[in-house]
């Protein structure tokens, strides 16, 4: 049966060129006179050239964008597994409250005497995260979680600076199953990086750490640490790390990533955490994914607070008001002990974020959330107990919010953890996240959330435990999945090494 089309489409859905094949960059989409009669004032930054955009009519354009969307796969259509990510339903009430005018419809440049319902909202919000994870001040402008890890490194060395060991003290302790972007937040932070072991059932090895802080930790800023872990685990000893930390001298970075799985039920300050980033787009709800958009305010704890960035939100005692300070404006600093530690970015973080985030919380309320948690974990364990029958749970013993397999199951086969990936999208599901943590070979890391159902849970783990079967018999059909795609296997690697960025014309 030759089941290739004529028109590269299949059933409904659409074969799609790139835009610069479909349109071409002679004709135009617009239909506007030559301006006339005007002189130009560009000088001589006036172009010379064409734009070199295709012209498309609106309804072509429109097309393009629509069928292009249509081969994205997305939570409004299935289950993301994907292990880390925390990809959960976005409430359309969240959805609502973003797009009301006074949230929508302003601009970060507008006097702040008519933008006080969102400074409050910033504020309220502000309030939650403080609550929630017991610490004294929050820094509401980092951008994503990768910033936010930016931001709180960035305290830990203003306060290095105001201890005076800033030279002194550079050595970051990071554990080697750690998401990549703490060693590289450490290192674009001045700091250098020294990997701790993991332990046999998954955690950070106390021993290791111990060697690595005996005799002189003069050196020692701090430690990156995530918990629950990137192999979805609780670290069980992370009072203990907390304290060898301090007594070394240093702060302990919590990455705080994974916060879903302990939301309303630990609160990190009681870890002995320093600094920690949330990802208002993972735990709070928010279509996330491909680099935005997203927000990170990183809690501080009474050690870092005063090197929180600015600018920095403060009511007017005069009218209650409540404004953006800024650190050159001496008169509002002076008698406060803010040390600011600079500035993240151009303004005060991501407004529609924050207003989904605080209607997520609101929506939930605070024993809604210590549920999200339990629920989370209780849907991570039922995927890990029953998928553990077919394939090779990573550790022993109960997850957190995400079960985590490796490749131990396919060892006397041809078949890998890419093969199970492909196949997953044969039967109409993202591919769970492969390859990370390192530490685990072969790793495959599924986190379903607290947002699907016994039903969904039900449906994916039967997809996946019939693709591992046919991986684990050797089927070596895999190999070439998936079959039902747009795109079959594209050369990854050569994707990677020799990305071609830039459309050129032929
Ligand atoms: C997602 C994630 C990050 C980075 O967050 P971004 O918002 O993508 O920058 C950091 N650490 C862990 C463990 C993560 O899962």
């Amino acid at each position: 049966m030759n089941i290739e089309t004529v028109s590269g489409s299949k059933g409904l859905l659409q074969k799609e060129e790139l835009i610069f094949d479909i349109g071409t960059t002679e004709t135009t989409g617009v239909d506007l006179p030559k301006p006339t009669g005007r002189k130009g004032r560009l000088g001589r930054l006036k172009r010379e050239n064409g734009t070199g955009l295709p012209g498309l009519s609106e309804p072509e354009a429109v097309r393009h964008y629509v069928r292009l969307s249509q081969k994205n796969y997305a939570i409004d259509l299935g289950l993301f597994p994907l292990g880390s990510c925390t990809m959960k339903h976005n409430p359309r009430l969240n959805e609502k409250v973003a797009r009301m005018p006074g949230f929508s419809d302003i601009h970060p440049m507008q006097p702040q005497h008519t933008v006080q319902g969102a400074l409050e909202v910033i504020d309220e919000l502000a309030d939650w995260l403080k609550k929630l994870t017991g610490m004294p001040a929050v820094a509401m402008s980092p951008k994503a979680g990768a910033h936010g890890e930016w931001c709180g490194m960035a305290a830990i060395r203003a306060a290095l600076i105001d201890r005076g060991e800033v030279e002194t003290r550079t050595r970051v302790l990071v554990p080697e199953s750690a998401h990549g972007t703490n060693p590289a937040t450490a290192v674009q932070c001045g700091f250098k990086v020294q990997e701790i072991a993991a332990s046999d059932d998954g955690r950070v090895d106390l021993n290791d750490l111990k060697a690595k802080l005996e005799g002189d930790t003069s050196d020692v800023a701090g430690i990156m640490l995530t918990n629950p872990n990137t192999c979805g685990l609780f670290e069980r000893d992370i009072k203990e790390i907390a304290d060898l930390i301090h007594e070394a001298g240093g702060y302990f970075y919590c990455d705080g990533a994974n916060f879903n799985a302990i939301v309303g039920r630990v609160r990190p300050r009681d870890l002995g955490v320093d600094a920690m980033h949330i990802n208002l787009h993972k735990t709070f709800s928010t279509p996330h994914g491909g680099g935005g958009p997203g927000a990170g305010p990183t809690v501080l704890s009474d050690r870092l607070a005063k090197y929180a960035p600015t600018p920095i939100m403060m009511v007017d005692k005069s009218d209650g008001e409540r404004k953006l300070v800024l650190v050159d404006d001496e008169a509002e600093m002076a008698g406060t002990d803010h040390k600011p530690l600079g500035r993240m970015c151009a303004f005060h973080g991501q407004m529609g974020m924050f207003t989904r985030a605080l209607t997520y919380m609101l929506s939930h309320g605070a024993d809604g959330l210590k549920q999200v948690a339990e629920d989370a974990v209780l849907n991570a364990n039922y995927i890990q107990s029953r998928l553990s029958k077919v394939m090779s749970p990573a550790f022993e013993g109960y997850c957190m919010h995400e079960a985590l397999f490796s490749d131990e199951f396919l060892k006397d086969t041809e078949n890998e953890t890419v093969d199970i990936a492909k196949g997953l999208i044969d039967e109409g599901y993202h591919p769970m996240t492969v390859y990370f943590p390192l530490v685990v070979h072969g790793a495959m890391l599924i986190e379903p959330t607290e947002t699907e159902s016994k039903a969904e849970l039900d449906r994916f783990c039967e997809a996946l435990e019939s693709v591992a079967s046919k991986a684990r018999s050797g089927d070596s059909s895999l190999k070439q999945a998936p079959y039902h795609a747009p795109m079959r296997r594209l050369d990854e690697t050569q994707a990677a090494r020799k990305p071609v960025l830039r459309w050129v014309a032929e």
